[in-house]
């Protein structure tokens, strides 16, 4: 089976776990450390953390900000659902908002409808690595004093106007879990400009715990929301290739659409201008449900792994007997979510597999 995606580590990280277990220190030790170190370097910013998920990254990102009962969200329609999980989980209420359909990202123009004097937040969703315009997007937030939260959980590397994702947000959360880019197994990154919230996540991911005069003290209460000392040392591992790793996946990227801009069956994801994608995911878009999953079955039975790439999150059970949801505000998420898919690409799709994976998709119509 080609697998949908598939991390490849060097071999020289048996050497480094081992010593890691041989020194006793599985948490709060050296490797986090470094690791934290590292992405500072990567997005020239002195303030990266690490954390035990994605999903645990944007927790902290709304309680640092305060967010919780009387208080609104905007969130994109169309995301992995921890995005919008989280917002439930301090209390809060998440606005929905449609996609566009070109690069599967938030409507601006949506968005800005959905803003009121309750909006605390916008999470702001890179799906499969795409943006939407970043800048226009920060003006809004400006305009309207509204924080804004990058879910760079599928970005880590792309740019807009050749600047980080990460950057852009008052918070800005990645994901290391295996599916994407990078990958510690399980874990997060969060990235702040901002000290006071880099304080607070500091503390409260580590039980509340600061340490004064040599003591330490609690005086948040905080969780255990920390990265181990061996996922640290995969994390370090990873994003020592972070370039190469990129440049391949947009390698391959291009020899797909080469295929697909000709099929009159299949829609591509298209990059704005300005916008630089790490493909951490390569999305088709179907004419109908029926094709989709008929493709999926075909290429489950030619050995070629494929999966509906996000949730059109109001359609979930829980969200859906929640809200009272109108399915025409969401025709975009939920046409992505019963006609698309995604198919294999990372480290492990040579040229000569996306040649065959491209070939028999177009050989299916
Ligand atoms: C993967 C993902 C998450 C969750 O990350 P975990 O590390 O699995 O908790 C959140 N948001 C988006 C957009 C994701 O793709």
């Amino acid at each position: 089976m080609i697998r949908l995606s598939k991390p490849v580590f060097n071999k020289k990280i048996i050497k480094v776990i081992k010593k890691i277990l041989d020194s006793g220190t599985l948490v709060n030790g050296s490797f986090s450390k470094q690791f934290e170190h590292n992405l500072n370097k990567y997005f020239k910013t002195k303030n990266s953390i690490v954390v035990s998920s994605g999903t645990a990254a944007l927790h902290l990102a709304l309680l640092s900000l305060g967010i919780s009962k009387e208080d609104e969200v905007i969130v994109p329609a169309y995301s992995y659902i921890a995005t919008a999980n989280v917002v439930e989980n301090v209390g809060a209420k998440p606005v929905f908002v449609d996609i566009n359909i070109n690069e599967l990202c938030i409507n601006l123009d949506e968005l800005k409808k959905k803003i009121n004097s309750k909006t605390k937040a916008i999470i702001i969703v890179h799906e499969f690595g795409n943006m939407c315009d970043l800048e226009k997007l920060s003006k809004i937030c400006k305009k309207n004093r509204i924080k804004l939260i990058e879910d760079a959980a599928c970005s880590f590397g792309s740019r807009f106007n050749n600047k980080l994702t990460g950057l852009f947000g008052d918070i800005s959360c990645f994901s290391l879990h295996p599916r994407k880019i990078l990958t510690s197994s399980e874990g997060g990154i969060i990235v702040t400009n901002k000290l006071k919230y880099f304080k607070f996540i500091k503390s409260y991911k580590n039980h509340g715990q600061t340490i004064k005069n040599n003591k330490i003290q609690f005086n948040l209460p905080g969780l255990n929301y920390r990265l181990s000392e061996i996922q640290s040392a995969l994390g370090i591992e990873q994003l020592s290739t972070i370039k190469s790793k990129i440049s391949h996946r947009r390698k391959i990227a291009k020899i797909y659409d080469s295929y697909f801009e000709s099929n009159e069956n299949i829609e591509i994801t298209k990059e704005l201008t300005k916008s630089f994608s790490n493909y951490q995911s390569y999305h088709i878009l179907l004419k109908n449900h029926s094709t989709r999953n008929k493709l999926k079955n075909f290429l489950f039975q030619n050995k070629i792994e494929s999966n509906v790439g996000a949730q059109a999150i109001p359609l979930q059970e829980y969200y859906k007997k929640k809200y009272k949801i109108k399915y025409n505000d969401f025709s975009n998420a939920i046409k992505v979510f019963k006609n698309g898919l995604v198919i294999p690409i990372g480290e492990h799709i040579t040229i000569q597999k996306a040649n065959f994976i491209a070939k028999k998709i177009n050989s299916f119509f």
